[in-house]
């Protein structure tokens, strides 16, 4: 049985990890842990997340006999110090956090040298899916559409634009040779100017409870194709990073993706 550390246990997405594991007879819960100013420290996980007791309480310090992997949706300057940690005990650890400097980006690519990672901007199946889309799309329309991707989330998000319509953004730009650094433009205002042509627009709302929708833009004169996922539930991140996780505990070390793990590339 896969033992599974949950970092950031408490938050919204380590919820749902705990109720995914729960449901999931090949793995179980080996560790969770939160914030050393948490008020939940000391719950028992499975209370919770409002299901029974598991018998693993929320701690804020990982012991790595504990567990086999580790799966961390928290923030950016947390997810590496468990990358400090995994890479010092060889335990894969799977990555959901966004909003990476590129400083800590770096640091992941190091640390991939040694240890099975996984980094996805976007854990759903349906969203890598819709990637290959945009790629097909892009080869097609690419050189005469506009292209434009817009993405929706809850209020509490910290980051934008979200780290996968970046994705998005970048499956385009490396499918049509452009480049995110000079052709992405990231929301407008003022006297624009007129679009050009090149450019990769990206518009960014945030409101309520919406857990994520994306939508890449192809515009021509007379005619436009929209490709968009929306995500009602975040179990679909939550059981992708855990088949993620199973998928890391028999590869040798290297930076994978979800395109790795469902065998899209
Ligand atoms: P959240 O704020 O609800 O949860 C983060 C949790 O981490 C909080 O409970 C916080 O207390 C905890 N935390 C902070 N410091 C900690 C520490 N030192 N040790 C342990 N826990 C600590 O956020 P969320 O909505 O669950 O999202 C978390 C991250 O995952 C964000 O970067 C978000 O963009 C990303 N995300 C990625 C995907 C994906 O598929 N890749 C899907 C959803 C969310």
């Amino acid at each position: 049985m896969l033992k599974l550390a949950i970092v950031g246990a408490s938050g919204r997405m380590g919820r749902n990890l705990i109720n995914a594991i729960m449901d999931d007879e090949a793995v179980t819960l080996g560790a969770a842990t939160e914030a050393s100013d948490h008020p939940l420290l000391g719950q028992d996980a499975g209370v919770v997340t409002g299901r029974g007791a598991c018998g693993i309480l929320l701690q804020d310090t990982l012991n790595p006999d504990d567990f086999d992997a580790l799966i961390d949706f928290t923030r950016p300057h947390v997810t590496i110090k468990h990358i400090k940690l995994c890479a010092a005990h060889n335990k894969p650890i799977i990555i959901g956090t966004t909003g990476f400097n590129p400083e800590e980006r770096a640091a992941i690519d190091t640390a991939a040298r040694h240890l099975s990672i996984v980094l996805a901007a976007n854990f759903s199946v349906g969203v890598n899916l819709t990637l290959k889309l945009i790629e097909t799309a892009s080869r097609v329309l690419g050189d005469t559409a506009d292209i434009e991707i817009m993405e929706a989330h809850h209020r509490y998000k910290v980051d934008a634009p979200s780290g996968t319509a970046l994705r998005m953004g970048q499956v385009v730009a490396d499918t049509l040779g452009r480049d995110l650094n000079t052709d992405a433009v990231y929301g407008r205002e003022g006297h624009t100017g007129e679009r050009e042509q090149q450019t990769i627009g990206f518009a960014t709302v945030r409101g309520g409870d919406i857990i994520g929708d994306h939508t890449v833009l192809f515009a021509e004169d007379g005619e436009r194709v929209e490709i968009t996922h929306k995500a009602s539930n975040r179990l679909i991140y939550a059981n992708g990073a855990i088949r993620a996780a199973k998928w890391a505990m028999l590869q040798p070390a290297g930076l994978y993706d979800m395109p790795d793990v469902l065998e899209l590339n």
